[in-house]
């Protein structure tokens, strides 16, 4: 009788990424950190606001701008005590825009480093002989499918392409092992017969 565990791994970005910017004090391009401190600049009804980046050589600033020029009376209240109180949050949720951040500053670099929360939505690891999985992903990193598993459920990258080659591995769509992990995918490890299936069950879940 085969069971499926099926999991559910919600895959953060650790780090933020990183704008390459011209840095006169250093003479070239060095890349810059967030320092999750907002500026807010009002003058009259105009409200400008900036999230500030930090070079990693010399802490000179560099501005990524968030609001230009908006009419005070266009942002919700909330929002701007938010902006004014530098709220961990939103900050984030800013810094985490790769794609805004690739927009104003050009060159980025992105952290491969992720965290994985998982919840066990249905199954046992002592029972079950499959492993279904969901992906869901906060934000943008570059990492590789065959990375994230490997590295999550404690196998070798060569002993998952041995079980993909033996179609162990099924997902839906192209398959995507050496490709970005990308919202949304499921992907089906079929362990039945292996000897370190309950390990591997274990680790999906833990
Ligand atoms: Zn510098």
């Amino acid at each position: 009788m085969s069971s499926t565990l099926s999991v559910r791994w919600t895959i953060a970005p650790a780090i933020a990424p990183r704008p390459f910017i011209n840095c006169k004090r250093c003479g070239g391009a060095k890349p810059y950190r967030c320092s999750e401190k907002f500026r807010v600049n009002a003058n009259g009804k105009r409200i400008d606001v900036w999230l500030i980046y930090r070079c990693v050589g010399c802490d000179n600033s560099w501005n990524f701008t968030i609001l230009e020029r908006r009419n005070r009376h266009d942002i919700e209240p909330a929002q701007l005590t938010a902006l004014e109180s530098n709220d961990p949050a939103l900050a984030r949720r800013f810094a985490f825009d790769a794609a805004a951040l690739r927009n104003r500053a050009g060159r980025i670099e992105e952290s491969s480093d992720v965290t994985v929360r998982k919840e066990l939505l249905d199954g046992e690891p002592g029972r079950a002989d499959a492993l279904a999985l969901e992906l869901r992903l906060e934000g943008t990193a570059p990492l590789r499918l065959d990375r994230l598993l490997a590295g999550e459920l404690g196998l070798s990258r060569s002993r998952l392409q041995a079980l993909d080659d033996r179609r162990r591995v099924t997902m839906d769509g192209a398959k995507a092992l050496r490709k970005p992990v990308r919202d949304g995918l499921a992907v089906r490890i079929d362990l039945a017969g292996e000897a370190d299936c309950r390990a591997i069950l274990s680790a999906a879940c833990r």
